[in-house]
């Protein structure tokens, strides 16, 4: 189960978040929709650690529940962080380090594997992906979409309870898009718990159990994707998946 409550941020004065509430199952897949600066990004980023919400409470299995304020220490953020893994827009590869080694750093460095044993496991995801002959390439040797698939990778490499994807084919050119989706979906069948945020909303309503349309820092509709994506209730929502369906 992932569950979030009133998640509060602000950066200055701008109220990026007011009061967001999430839930999805265990091994389900949440999908976050809604108009551009709605705040999507910052709750991937609030339940993975990498922003401080103001306020509010975030738990997912693995680990004990996170509630946000002044008394919340680093070692509770640290849980977050390292319970979770995150899918990025532009890939965030390290373009120094080959394949392999991007993702084995985790695993070696977070996790204290040993590096055979992290590499072992990477070669066998890599394998998964069609990338296996890649492993010792750089980033810029491969393309968009296999840039992606070995963020994905070094995603899962992580073991994580939760996985974060934050728009990961916007940055692709189209022909690239259905490798990439082809294996998001095959980890939602796997019963990965995943939250997504997507613009995609053919995809979120191919893969998600829950849709969650964010416009202006709320949560507007929240439900079965197929009520929120099909017979939205409120108006904002309709406008919304009218416009991209
Ligand atoms: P998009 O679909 O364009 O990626 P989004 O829904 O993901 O948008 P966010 O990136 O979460 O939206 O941004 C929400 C709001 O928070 C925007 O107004 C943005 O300018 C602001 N914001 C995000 N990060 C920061 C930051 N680090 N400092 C200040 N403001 C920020």
């Amino acid at each position: 189960l992932l569950e979030v409550s009133g998640l509060n941020k602000s950066f200055g004065e701008n109220e990026v978040l007011r009061s967001i509430d999430l839930r999805v199952g265990a091994g389900q897949v949440l999908a976050l929709i809604g108009p551009s600066g709605s705040g999507k990004t910052t709750v991937l980023r609030c339940l993975n650690g990498l922003e401080q919400p103001d306020a509010g409470t975030v738990a997912f299995s693995g680990g004990p529940a996170v509630t946000f304020g002044a008394k919340t220490s680093k070692r509770e953020k640290e849980s977050l962080r390292t319970r979770s893994a995150m899918v990025f827009q532009g890939y965030n590869l390290f373009p120094h380090k080959t394949v392999l080694q991007n993702v084995i750093e985790g695993p070696v460095q977070v996790q204290k594997r040993s590096k055979a044993d992290a590499t072992q496991r990477a070669e066998r995801l890599l394998e998964r992906v069609g990338l296996a002959e890649k492993r010792d390439n750089y980033p810029h040797e491969l393309s968009g979409g296999q840039q992606q698939r070995v963020g994905i990778v070094r995603a899962l490499a992580q073991e994580p309870s939760l996985l974060l994807f934050d728009e990961p084919t916007s940055a692709l050119d189209p022909e690239l898009v259905g490798d990439v989706l082809t294996v998001i979906k095959e980890l939602a069948e796997e019963g990965w718990t995943m939250v997504l945020v997507t613009h995609e909303l053919a995809f979120a309503r191919e893969v998600a159990d829950t849709v969650v349309f964010m416009d202006d820092g709320v949560v507007v509709e929240q439900g079965p994707a197929e009520d929120v994506l099909r017979a939205p209730a409120h108006e904002r929502t309709q406008r919304f998946v009218h416009r991209l369906l």
